[in-house]
């Protein structure tokens, strides 16, 4: 190996180990269930974005098979040169139909589907506005634009103001973007205020609701349904890798917005498509959105259940508003402390800190599905209040 690489391998790795931030990969046993084996410990999963528990339902995996049985394993190439088969197209369609837009084009991942939309669409002359809280994947679509970036503080409204009134000078055009559901704190964007001030400004608005897309508006169809603001986004951007169970990430829109990200989009234009499984799972579970309601129905249950557990106990849950429900404990190594005690007594929710979330919002956040028991919630509620107890959190 270089030398050079070497040392600045181990030193880099030092760094995070001193600071109690190094983390060997928890590895999963069997299929992403809310009961489920890590690292052969037996423990309830409240770390999983398997929302809707779809990742295992019968109907995906049903598709999936005949899918691979009858048209192979891979795709064989991109979507511009021979990768496009008619099963994408497929998804791309009913994806439309469910989101009521006009069109829709399906990415590798929700990363590459910000990322890959932002830097399209936006360039050197051109000015993003993002929130503080926005997800990594617009934050580098940003980024490898090359357009100015303004950030401004989390949902605040005003500060959004002052920044589109300051840019009434910019010549080339303005984005406004923001999470629907911020991944961290489970607090949802205000939207309507939002889309009201970039109308009001002239700018373009987009969304990245990986964390509303099966769990928010009706049948999960996203903020922009829970919100009534259909028509008023120009861009929405979604996962097919959370709620939906499966792999992908897609984004809505006009005609020509989609005819664009064709042309110029490089995850679109120069990675592979995906294996007509993932395509097929994907189809399978718009079905089930639009005729299982029931899950939808019990992700919710199960989430105001267990946020009243938590709140009865006295932790601080912060603003969240969705399944994502952070318990912020104010100290990294609290965190990860809170977070490994709990999973010695049987539960996974992942510790959160600096620099994903400032030290003193360091975190475990938990995450709720359609398909955990209430006597599944209720021991992770008495695990949590001991080791809560133990540690001084509560
Ligand atoms: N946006 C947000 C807000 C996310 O939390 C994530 C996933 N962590 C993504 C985008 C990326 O989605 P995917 O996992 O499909 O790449």
């Amino acid at each position: 190996m270089s030398e050079t690489l070497d040392r600045f391998l181990s030193g880099e790795l030092d760094v995070l180990r001193e600071r109690n931030l190094f983390r060997a990969l928890r590895v999963l046993e069997g299929p992403q269930l809310p009961k489920a084996s890590f690292d052969q410990r037996p423990v309830i999963n409240l770390s999983s974005n398997n929302y809707l528990g779809l990742s295992t339902h019968p109907r995906l995996i049903e598709a999936a098979l005949k899918a691979t049985q009858e048209l192979g394993v891979g795709s064989g190439a991109v979507r511009t040169i021979a990768g496009t088969m008619q099963i994408h197209m497929d998804l791309e369609a009913a994806i439309s139909s469910f989101k009521r837009v006009e069109s829709s084009v399906v990415f590798q991942s929700g990363f590459t589907a910000n990322a890959g939309t932002v830097s399209a669409i936006l360039s050197k002359d051109d000015l993003i506005i993002s929130d503080e809280l926005n997800h990594a994947s617009i934050i580098d679509g940003c980024r490898l634009s090359r357009a100015e970036i303004r950030v401004f503080p989390h949902k605040d409204l005003n500060r959004l103001e002052d920044l589109l009134k300051g840019a009434a000078q910019v010549a080339g055009k303005k984005l406004v973007v923001t999470d629907g559901v911020f991944s961290m704190d489970g607090d949802i964007a205000p939207l309507p205020g939002i889309v009201e001030l970039a109308e009001r400004y002239g700018a373009m608005m987009m969304v990245d609701d990986a964390h509303a897309s099966g769990v928010l508006g009706k049948n999960g169809r996203g903020t922009v349904d829970h919100f009534g603001l259909h028509g008023r986004v120009d861009i929405q951007v979604g996962t097919l890798s959370k709620a939906i169970g499966s792999l992908g990430g897609y984004v809505c829109g006009s005609q020509d917005l989609i005819h664009f990200l064709y042309h110029r989009a490089r995850p679109f234009l120069f990675s592979t498509s995906h294996p007509p499984a993932i395509a097929a799972s994907c189809l399978a579970a718009l079905q089930v959105l639009l005729e299982e309601p029931l899950w939808l129905h019990q992700l919710w249950e199960n989430t105001r259940f267990f946020k009243a557990g938590l709140l009865r106990l006295g932790f601080n849950t912060g603003e969240s508003e969705t399944p994502i429900t952070p318990i912020i404990v104010g100290r990294g190594d609290l965190a990860m402390r809170f977070s490994d005690e709990l999973f010695a007594e049987g539960v996974f929710a992942q510790g959160i800190g600096f620099p994903t979330v400032p030290e003193s919002r360091s975190r475990v956040r938990t995450i709720v599905t359609a398909t955990h028991t209430q006597d599944q919630l209720q021991f992770a509620l008495d695990v949590l209040e001991k080791v809560g107890r133990r540690l001084k959190i509560i």
